[in-house]
């Protein structure tokens, strides 16, 4: 028998509704593709969402049909995702630094009836259109005075779709398992596989990311997602601020650190949040030309393990990082690294032995390490293992079925990281499973050389693979790229390295390289390093 408490459906759209009602005039600032910046607030979000949903149906889009967006962070593609959800379709996010045939794979495997875009994507959707079989819409994200004179498309424009839309058709009431958005997972091996989130999914995901332990977020806060909206939903921010009435700025089409700082310092952001990569540059810039960044407490990092080194350098600049750990199939969020009273307590060294580990499990999200023989392992900081999780916001299975059955019987999900988990409930990623160095039966972690490494003077980014090597299976190859004006040499690295890792850890070579290559959601690219130098030969 049930409780006796009132079935609410835990849609999407109640967010940007609770953000309308109770913060409406709480501000949404996006940075442009036409140049400049456009001020909105939370009540003028919800009222165009409402006319994007007049548009699609309007259109003939009905429940369940998927709406492909290829944008940045701004006020219109906040708006498109909450409209898209909000008559029942399925936001679906793309990627636009994917190859041009993964672009096609995707759009046509998740069969998308219209396509939003920026204007920076014009010339990309353009040439793919031939191929783009199921868009039946090419809607250009910009008012009427910038779209192209000339096209080989029957382009719409978003501003005059919404002018002659009305606002007030009530949002669509679906059941709030129902799919509310789309993302696909890079696939760096085979196809990519959508991760479809559901209403419910999408809802608590977003009122367990504001909680103080986690993104810490309120009404009086001001967050910059730099992370995209099509990197896991820009780890939920459009949905979290919402919940919380929070300011809400985005960098457009900027992922440049001037610009960022400048948007920082002058929209009071407390609260930024991106990968590794965004803010080396940002603190080389820092480094540089200084300037500081305002009011900035604190930043999220996650996507890739957060060096040392970074952890400190914005100590220095009195900004916190929280490191993350997730993925897209988990909405994304797994882990946060808050300390705990214990870890507070702790001198300053070790407590960034803590913050280096990817967090302590949030609620709602499960966590267990097992052997290649599936038993759990110990929570003993030692013990690693194959990182298990389960939850209400994790995949349950690919989009149309895709990879077949994913959880195991119990209901876990492998997320294919290789963890420890310490008593303290701090998870530590030891590296993926397909990148962990097998060196003589012993593992070496790939993402601890690499952090190291990094820390070293006058290195920019390191990256790690296991080369075959006749005796010890495989061994350590590192490669670095230099900072600007800096010249690095392997005795230098390897001479920085001695005493900070286990000696038969040392990287048997290093590499000074040009460019190292990166996945579309900014990590290294593993798969291409190993095959570039797979007929490597140490010296
Ligand atoms: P992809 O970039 O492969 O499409 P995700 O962005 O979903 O997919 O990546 C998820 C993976 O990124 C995790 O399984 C983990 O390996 C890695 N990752 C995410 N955050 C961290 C972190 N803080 N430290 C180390 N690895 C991380």
């Amino acid at each position: 028998q049930a409780g006796n408490m009132q079935d609410w459906p835990l849609l999407v759209s109640t967010l940007v509704d609770h953000a309308a009602r109770n913060h409406g005039r709480r501000e949404v600032v996006s940075l442009t593709c036409e140049g400049g910046e456009h001020r909105s607030n939370w009540s003028e979000i919800r009222h165009r969402a409402m006319q994007v949903a007049s548009a699609l149906r309007t259109m003939g889009i009905s429940v369940g049909d998927r709406v492909a967006t290829l944008a940045w962070n701004t006020h219109r593609h906040v708006e498109s995702w909450y409209g898209i959800s909000g008559m029942g379709g399925v936001a679906h996010t793309i990627n636009p630094r994917l190859f041009d045939d993964q672009i096609v794979y995707i759009a046509n495997h998740a069969e998308d009836r219209v396509l939003f875009f920026d204007l920076t994507f014009v010339p990309l959707v353009e040439r793919l259109a031939p191929r783009l079989t199921t868009i039946e819409h090419f809607v250009l994200l910009t008012d009427r005075a910038h779209m192209p004179v000339e096209s080989p498309l029957d382009l719409l424009c978003y501003e005059d779709l919404l002018a002659a839309a009305p606002a007030d058709e009530p949002w669509t009431i679906v059941d709030e398992k129902a799919p509310a958005g789309l993302c696909y997972t890079s696939g760096t091996t085979g196809n990519p596989k959508g991760v479809q989130y559901s209403h419910r999914s999408n809802v608590l995901h977003a009122m367990a990311a504001c909680m103080t332990d986690t993104f810490g977020i309120g009404a009086q806060s001001a967050v910059l997602p730099i992370a995209p909206m099509y990197h896991a939903n820009a780890w939920s921010i459009p949905y979290t601020a919402a919940a919380c009435g929070a300011k809400l700025v985005m960098g457009g089409p900027h992922f440049d650190a001037p610009t960022l700082q400048k948007l920082i310092i002058d929209e009071d952001v407390d609260l930024a949040l991106a990968v590794p990569t965004i803010w080396l540059g940002m603190l080389q810039h820092l480094e540089k030309h200084g300037g500081g960044l305002g009011k900035l407490e604190r930043t999220c990092i996650g996507g890739s393990a957060v060096p040392r080194s970074m952890i400190e350098a914005f100590d220095k600049q009195g900004v916190r990082v929280m490191q993350l750990w997730g993925m897209t199939e988990m909405s994304p969020l797994g882990t946060v690294g808050t300390a705990l009273p214990e870890v507070a307590a702790m001198g300053y060294d070790e407590q960034v032995g803590y913050r280096v580990k990817q967090g302590r499990g949030i609620y709602g999200v499960e966590m267990k390490i097992v052997g290649d023989d599936g038993a759990e392992l110990a929570r003993d900081g030692r013990a690693f293992g194959r990182l298990l999780v389960r939850g209400p916001w994790i995949v349950g299975s690919y989009f149309k079925g895709d990879g077949g059955n994913v959880l195991n019987a119990e209901g876990w999900f492998d997320t294919g990281d290789v963890a420890t988990l310490c008593p303290l409930g701090y998870m530590q990623i030891v590296d993926r499973s397909k990148d962990v160095i097998k060196s003589g039966g012993e593992w070496i972690s790939s993402i601890d050389l690499e952090n190291a490494a990094v820390g070293a003077p006058g290195v920019a980014e390191a990256a790690v693979i296991g080369v075959p090597h006749p005796k010890w299976d495989e061994r350590p190859l590192l490669l670095v790229r230099e900072k600007e004006g800096a010249t690095v040499s392997k005795q230098g690295v390897l001479d920085y390295l001695d005493g900070k890792i286990a000696k038969w850890w040392m990287p048997d070579e290093v590499l000074v390289v040009t460019d190292l290559p990166h996945t579309a959601t900014g990590k290294l690219l593993k798969t291409e390093l190993r095959e570039r130098y797979k007929d490597f030969k140490f010296p």
